[in-house]
């Protein structure tokens, strides 16, 4: 459906919960949180309910998220109940893959379609700091087990002053691994602890410490799935990768997507304040247009642009998933 701008929103992101195993510093607060009561999740019965009713209106691809998707028992069900919905073109997920070693072989079965891994450095005390305890073997076995059974995996790095000196070293990784890799600038979140002055790497930056490592890149309309990132093309090692640069060059124009937050809050925009409670349209008595008008209103009301950079940064990434 296109919407007032004239953008065509036929994505849905998808969180299944707010928990997660990690913490990391740029999304979660350190003490304690407050997660969303069970009773109040969707359930999967409920997300496919939808996803159903979404096709309707020209929703094609959903990508499922967090928190940590895959500590919600049975979330490859979830991905075998949407890959049988006509209409539903893609599934994927974004995973901080802690558990993708486990669940790797089931995902496959379930027919998924590709995997957002976030892995931000390759240094183990580093991914400690980061992760807040988390263990970095973990992912990177399960980025390899999920190799071997031929599944789409492609890498996601939020760069930070903490970790920007890696830049090489990840982009090496991803080619010695032939998987994708996309650098992500970091967001300031009033919800969780800021990093330090300084600490935003814009992609500009990202740019120049990759061609003073590997010579003049070359700009390029490669397209994959259905983020938005822009893809470079590194010719010394040949690879193409992606820079994601929400803060410095906002994508808006090209947006294509609403959330889902894992309870059930429809959101126009990564940033919006406002949001669409759906769960109680499919906890009641409702139609299928019922559902559809809940998004509709979403897409009604997407910002010509995000708030993100004017003070406006109340926003919780372990709720509403990246
Ligand atoms: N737990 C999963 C994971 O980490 O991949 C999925 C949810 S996580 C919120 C989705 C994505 O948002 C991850 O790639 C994560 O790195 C990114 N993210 C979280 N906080 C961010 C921030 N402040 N700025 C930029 N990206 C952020
Ligand atoms: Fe958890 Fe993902 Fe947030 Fe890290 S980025 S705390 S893994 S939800």
């Amino acid at each position: 459906m296109r919407d007032r701008y004239g953008r065509d929103i036929y994505y849905l992101r998808i969180s299944i919960t707010d928990r997660c195993n990690l913490r990391c510093i740029y999304c979660m607060p350190n003490g304690i949180v407050n997660y969303i009561p069970h009773k109040d999740i969707l359930r999967f019965e409920e997300i496919s309910e939808i996803v159903d009713s979404a096709t309707e209106i020209g929703f094609s691809s959903v990508r499922i998220t967090g928190g940590e998707p895959l500590v919600r028992k049975g979330a490859p069900k979830l991905v075998g109940l949407l890959k049988e919905i006509k209409g539903i073109k893609r599934v994927t997920m974004t995973t901080n893959g802690i558990l993708l070693n486990k669940y790797a072989e089931e995902l496959k079965e379930k027919g998924i379609d590709s995997i957002n891994v976030s892995l931000d450095t390759l240094d183990t005390k580093k991914y400690r700091l980061i992760t807040r305890n988390g263990n970095l073997n973990d992912v990177l076995s399960g980025i390899e087990k999920a190799l071997n059974i031929g599944l789409d995996i492609r890498l996601n790095v939020v760069l930070q002053k903490g970790n920007v000196d890696e830049i090489k070293e990840l982009i090496r990784y991803s080619k010695t691994m032939g998987v994708s890799i996309r650098f992500i600038e970091y967001m300031p979140l009033d919800s969780c602890i800021n990093l330090s002055e300084g600490s935003f790497v814009s992609s500009g930056r990202m740019i120049e410490l990759i061609e003073s490592e590997f010579g003049p890149i070359e700009e390029t309309d490669y397209v994959v799935g259905d983020g938005p990132a822009k893809y470079i093309n590194i010719k010394s090692i040949g690879i193409y990768m992606g820079i994601i640069s929400a803060v410095s060059t906002p994508f808006c124009s090209s947006c294509n997507r609403i959330r889902i937050t894992s309870n059930g809050i429809v959101k126009p925009c990564l940033a919006s304040n406002i949001g669409y409670d759906i769960r109680n349209v499919v906890r009641r008595g409702h139609k299928r247009e019922d559902i559809t008008d809940v998004l509709i209103k979403a897409i009604d009301d997407k910002p010509l642009k995000h708030h993100l950079t004017d003070g406006n940064s109340n926003i919780e990434m372990r709720k509403i998933g990246g």
